[in-house]
């Protein structure tokens, strides 16, 4: 049977059992990859749909804490574990640890460690060529969420992360990959239940916790995550010339925990630190030596002298 043949009903089934098991078998596809497979992405726009479940739920000091702690932590996990350690391997740790940070970056909705690295290390290898997974050249949507949820997207391309294919349970998380999002959600709601009945005084519900804590403050985290594809090829300053667009911005680095540094991220990706000056505000650089102070990871890669020398300013 031809490719552009295979039967809607089959076609439709193989989207939404995808939405649990990525593994899940899909009928062959035709050349349209680069369209939105809305079926499948049907989950991810109910995630934006339901933050209006704040004009139900109200808010309380307590629920804009627990969003903010956890677009922090989640975000930490995104810019320290799944781009500066899976995707570029700047410093070594164990393997509670890289499984422990694999986990709270999978409750982030950003799919698994490996579909993330292996998507971003092509972002390296092709950065604003026809072969970028993601070039704002295409147009700002694209760059942003557009190429996300294409069907030519989907897969984990496990040839461009064969260190990390080894670990089953890295494979696990990026097989389920909304496993860990949908027990975050359901933890939320369970603790926002039992603190409306325990302490009534927060004036906490669990839908509440649930709205803030999961719906909004992970729509936040993506959208803030992925301005570095959108607008950090787009607006800032160059210090290096390199092939690609990059720029570095403070705006989105304050806002990105360090990442908007991308120019020199680009010129540079083998360092753990991508503000090169001390008044480059790196956020996510200070989480990582605080972690490394504390044992739990080590060997940290530095910016060498000549990265520095080369600089513009
Ligand atoms: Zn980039
Ligand atoms: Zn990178």
């Amino acid at each position: 049977m031809p490719p552009s043949d295979a039967p809607p009903v089959r076609a439709r089934a193989a989207a939404l059992r995808r939405w649990f098991d990525t593994a899940a078998e899909a009928p062959v596809e035709s050349g349209d990859g680069r369209r939105v497979d809305w079926l499948r992405a049907l989950p991810f726009v109910g995630l934006h749909l339901a933050c209006l479940g704040v004009f139900w739920v109200g808010v309380s000091p307590t629920a804009l804490i627990v969003a903010a702690a956890l677009y922090a932590i989640r975000l930490f996990a995104i810019t320290g574990f799944y781009h500066r350690y899976f995707s570029h391997r700047t410093f070594r740790t164990s393997r509670a640890v890289q499984f422990a940070f694999a986990l709270i970056g999978a409750s982030s909705v950003q799919r698994g460690p490996l579909w993330w690295a292996a998507h971003h290390r092509s972002h390296h290898r092709h950065a604003d060529t026809p072969a970028d997974p993601h070039s704002p050249r295409e147009g700002f949507w694209w760059s942003h969420i557009g190429w996300f949820l294409t069907r030519e997207r989907f897969r984990t391309d496990l040839t461009r992360v064969p260190d990390l294919a080894g670990y089953p349970e890295l494979r696990w998380l990026d097989r389920y990959d909304t496993a860990v999002p949908v027990a975050l959600a359901a933890a939320l709601w369970v603790a926002g239940a039992l603190l409306e009945r325990y302490a009534p005084a927060l004036g906490v519900s669990g839908g509440q916790l649930l709205v803030w804590g999961f719906f909004v403050s992970t729509v936040v985290l993506f959208h803030v995550t992925v301005t570095i594809n959108s607008l950090a090829h787009r607006y800032g300053r160059r210090r290096y010339d390199t092939a690609d667009d990059s720029r570095n911005n403070l705006w989105l680095a304050l806002l990105t925990f360090g990442e908007g540094w991308h120019n020199n991220h680009h010129f540079f990706p083998g360092s753990a630190r991508q503000g090169f000056r001390w008044w480059e505000i790196d956020t996510t650089w200070y989480g990582l030596r605080l972690l490394a102070l504390l044992g739990l990871i080590r060997d940290l890669k530095p910016v060498p002298d000549w990265v520095l020398a080369r600089g513009r300013r």
